[in-house]
């Protein structure tokens, strides 16, 4: 593949990889391919002010035109599609259907802000008083500012960019250091859209480059109302502390830790293939990866010894070729993570199989690893804690009590799923007793949301729900109005107060 062509047609030229002091990697093989500038915080604050001055101007453009812009980006994106899917593929190392479908999601959720963009209703209330009406408005309320993971380098930001844009709200990107060339292709294809619209606010999407002190310097400035978090759960916690400070609004979306209970009535079948898509997709590094697999004693071993055997055999390598399944994790921080954690579950007792690193001699600067099962004899520390890799804890369980307390054991509430066709167990895993999780799925694996849904999860993993259902309302300002139309002004709760 000649990354220079795929880099023009995104229109990115060399000049622009040419600057600065941002190394742009390639997790394939360590390479590099090119330099942009990180974001000095004169530049941050250039932004958010040139950002909210759009502000004032965006608001005034009635939403359903404000989401023909967001079509016109949508169309964009279909144009693109296989470009910007490779390009994920070189920087984030996903095999090449994956970035597809990451593009696929953008242009999904596009498609949904534009029908949302005619549907940013508001109740009306019935009001206690005589000749008055009560209803609740909603409004655009400033800069967005998004901060993003590397390991959903564009699907993730569209999911906030397309919303806010048609809530009225201009937005400032921080993507992850990792994956700058994404978001920088992504703001060249959201200018195409903008030149086809005509008349865009300058500022209405800006994209500032660099590391965490980019980030906190956007989180910081009292000019974003809202800011949207994805990435750990360390740093959720921080730019939650800095925000609430100001008492501006975060949506966090943190880690996750994922199980899926295998109960005896399970369709072992879509079980094993679902365990494979969701523990070894990505290379583990899926906030909703399956991370802990909680079967039943009659099937444990049976199950794990399937596992091994597939194990053993997916196709690991380079994730533009065709037919591998799992390419390189994202550096050698998380390689050694990997490891790490490999040896903390060995001393807690589990018996480990696979972790090894691949493809050491075609890739010196590439980290692949064979992705990896450990039998652990009780939930331990080391499995209470998200390791971004493909680690796959596997415990017994005899009541199906036991393993819903087991799924819930962890700080984190992500996503969760239950292999069942017995209907009292499905029902109680979806009920108020069963996943405390903010994705709870019967007979699927936990990764893989569609974005109709609101995603986010509960406790570390920070409360925010993004995408589908009503998360556009975190972007929105409500108002409750109350209209007199009598020629009295009776007051609420029967008040008296004659002069
Ligand atoms: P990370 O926390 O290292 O970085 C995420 C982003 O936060 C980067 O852009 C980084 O520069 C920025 N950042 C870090 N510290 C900051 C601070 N103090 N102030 C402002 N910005 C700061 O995460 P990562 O390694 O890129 O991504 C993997 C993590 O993201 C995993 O924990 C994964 O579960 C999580 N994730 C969660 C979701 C979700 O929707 N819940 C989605 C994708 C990834």
């Amino acid at each position: 593949m000649d990354a220079a062509a795929l880099l023009k047609r995104l229109d990115i030229s060399s000049g622009d990889l040419s600057r600065g002091d941002l190394s742009c990697r390639s997790p394939i093989d360590g390479a590099e391919i090119g330099h942009l500038a990180s974001a000095t915080p004169a530049d941050v604050k250039a932004a958010i002010d040139k950002a909210h001055a759009a502000f004032l101007a965006w608001r005034k453009v009635p939403a359903p035109r404000r989401g023909e812009l967001v079509r016109l980006f949508g169309e964009e994106l279909r144009q693109a599609k296989d470009d910007l899917g490779m390009l994920v593929t070189l920087e984030a190392g996903k095999i090449v259907q994956e970035g597809l479908g990451e593009v696929q999601e953008m242009i999904d959720i596009c498609d949904f802000a534009v029908g949302l963009s005619r549907q940013l209703y508001g109740l009306t209330i019935a009001s206690e008083r005589p000749g008055h009406r009560m209803m609740e408005t909603w409004h655009p309320i400033g800069v967005c500012g998004v901060i993003s993971a590397f390991n959903f380098p564009v699907a993730v930001w569209s999911w906030n960019a397309a919303l806010a844009i048609v809530c009225g709200d201009p937005v400032v990107w921080k993507p992850s250091e990792k994956t700058s060339l994404t978001a920088l292709a992504c703001s060249k294809l959201f200018e195409r859209a903008a030149k086809k619209f005509g008349g865009v606010p300058d500022g209405l999407l800006t994209v500032i480059f660099g590391g965490v002190e980019v980030g906190k310097a956007m989180v910081e400035n009292p000019k974003v109302p809202v800011v949207s978090a994805t990435g750990s759960t360390r740093m959720g916690k921080a730019v939650a502390e800095v925000v609430a400070r100001r008492l501006g609004r975060s949506i966090l979306e943190l880690g996750g830790n994922n199980a899926m209970i295998v109960a005896p009535s399970a369709d072992q079948e879509l079980a094993v293939r679902a365990i494979l898509f969701s523990a070894v997709g990505t290379a583990g590094q899926r906030c909703t990866t399956l991370r802990r697999l909680i079967v039943h004693e009659s099937l444990h071993d049976g199950l794990v010894d399937r596992l091994k055997k597939a194990y053993a055999s997916v196709r690991i390598g380079d994730p533009r070729e065709q037919g591998t399944l799992i390419g390189p994790l994202i550096d050698k921080a998380a390689f050694d993570g990997m490891q790490s954690a490999l040896d903390k579950a060995k001393s807690e007792g589990g018996q480990v199989f696979g972790g090894e690193r691949q493809l050491e001699n075609q890739f010196p600067g590439g980290y692949y690893v064979r992705p990896s099962l450990a039998a652990m004899p009780r939930q331990t520390d080391t499995m209470r804690h998200e390791t971004f890799a493909p680690i796959l804890y596997t415990l017994k369980y005899r009541e199906f009590e036991e393993a819903v307390a087991l799924n819930n054991d962890v700080p984190q509430g992500l996503a969760s799923s239950a292999f069942t066709t017995d209907v009292r167990e499905a029902e109680a895993f979806v009920s108020a007793i069963g996943s405390d999780c903010g994705i709870a799925n019967v007979n699927i694996g936990p990764s893989g949301a569609e974005i109709g849904g609101a995603f986010g999860g509960e406790k570390e993993t920070g409360g925010g729900r993004e995408s589908g259902s009503d998360a556009w309302k975190a972007y929105m300002r409500r108002a409750t109005n109350t209209i007199n139309y009598s020629r009295e002004l009776p007051l609420a709760q029967g008040i008296k107060f004659e002069i």
